[in-house]
């Protein structure tokens, strides 16, 4: 019998399109003779939309209003042997939508409610891979009544790291609210801006020189599997919203050209990871890599990453010899596994 999966895309987060972007690619990938899939867009506002609305959003690439109550819609999803909630960021990607669906007792693809929270939050994840032993850079912690309260002791907190340093809000992705602070003149917008998008804001030093950044996928429940090292490279200062979503700004080496112990760590301190935060089915996992002192840190674990056909992850299984349409049937068998 064909197996009936809901598809979960849009959302409210920062990154609405791109999930939706993604879910076009997952949509035409799965098996028809395997699976009956029916797409619902979630409106920026947190709506589920009906048939007609989802159809016009996976054309238009956005959902910006319309739609029912998810407490309305979730009863709906009753009857599908699984979801997949192709969401990132912040309800999507956070443990919201998985906590829902474990309350409906439905199976779904990816992270739990433990790992997709902890994951999907940078201060929580360094804590948790630091008791894993898994190197990372210096950071601190802010909130946003100390910014309120006690900028100074908030300016205090990034002095100790030194500059330039990273602000970013904690729960988001897409490097969407991140600025590179190059000196204390900087450091007041930098917060506010992060401030404006959560609650949590990180402050992290940057590591001694231009690190290299690698990524690698992993896939699996309690026994995953790393896939080959990739690394980008782009011309910008950092790896901003634009250089990620404007074509041709981004260059992708699959395998990346680095020595073969180098990609041996990588892939172990992965897998590390992925087990310490409670990953499942699947996450990529990336890193900075310094040349000349052979460092390397983990920098953050997305457990949604991007997943059109172009996208980093499935060409990372893609170059291990697992297609597209492969990936994403066995992503779903993996949310049926018996664990
Ligand atoms: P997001 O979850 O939005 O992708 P990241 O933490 O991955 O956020 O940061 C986005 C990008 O910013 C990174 O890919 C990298 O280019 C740059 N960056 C972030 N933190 C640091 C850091 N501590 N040192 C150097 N570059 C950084
Ligand atoms: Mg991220
Ligand atoms: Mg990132």
């Amino acid at each position: 019998m064909k197996k009936r999966i809901l598809l979960l895309a849009g959302g409210q987060s920062g990154e609405h399109e791109v999930s939706l972007m993604s879910a076009r690619s997952v949509l035409a990938a799965l098996p028809r003779d395997q699976f009956d899939v029916t797409p619902v867009a979630i409106s920026k506002q947190g709506r589920w939309l009906p048939p007609t609305d989802t159809r016009q959003a996976l054309e238009n690439g956005v959902a910006a209003t319309g739609g029912d109550l998810v407490l309305h819609r979730v009863a709906s999803a009753e009857g599908y042997d699984a979801v997949f909630p192709l969401l990132h960021g912040p309800m999507g990607e956070d443990g919201t939508v998985q906590g829902l669906l474990t309350l409906a007792g439905i199976p779904f693809v990816g992270s739990g409610v433990l790992g997709s929270a902890v994951s999907m939050d940078k201060v929580m994840t360094k804590q948790v891979l630091a008791s894993a032993g898994i190197p990372q850079v210096a950071w601190r912690l802010a909130v946003r009544r100390e910014w309120s309260t006690d900028q100074d002791g908030v300016r205090a907190r990034a002095a100790e790291l030194g500059f330039p340093l990273f602000v970013k809000p904690a729960n988001l992705g897409s490097s969407v609210g991140i600025s590179k602070v190059h000196g204390p003149e900087e450091l007041d917008a930098a917060l506010d801006l992060a401030f404006s998008l959560d609650r949590r804001v990180i402050l992290e030093a940057m590591t001694a020189s231009r690190p290299r950044e690698l990524e690698v996928g992993v896939l699996g429940n309690d026994a995953p599997i790393a896939s080959p090292v990739g690394e980008l490279r782009f011309a910008s200062e950092f790896y901003d919203y634009e250089t990620k979503y404007t074509e041709g700004r981004a260059e992708v080496h699959i395998p990346a050209p680095i020595p073969e112990d180098v990609a041996r760590r990588v892939r172990e301190l992965a897998l590390t990871a992925f087990r310490a935060l409670d990953c499942a089915g699947l996450a990529r996992v990336d890193f900075f890599y310094l040349e000349e002192s052979g460092e390397l840190v983990l920098n953050e674990v997305n457990t949604m990453p991007g997943f059109t056909q172009t996208s980093m992850y499935p060409k990372l299984f893609e170059a291990a010899g697992l297609g597209y349409s492969e990936l994403v049937t066995r992503l779903v068998e993996l949310a049926l596994e018996e664990r």
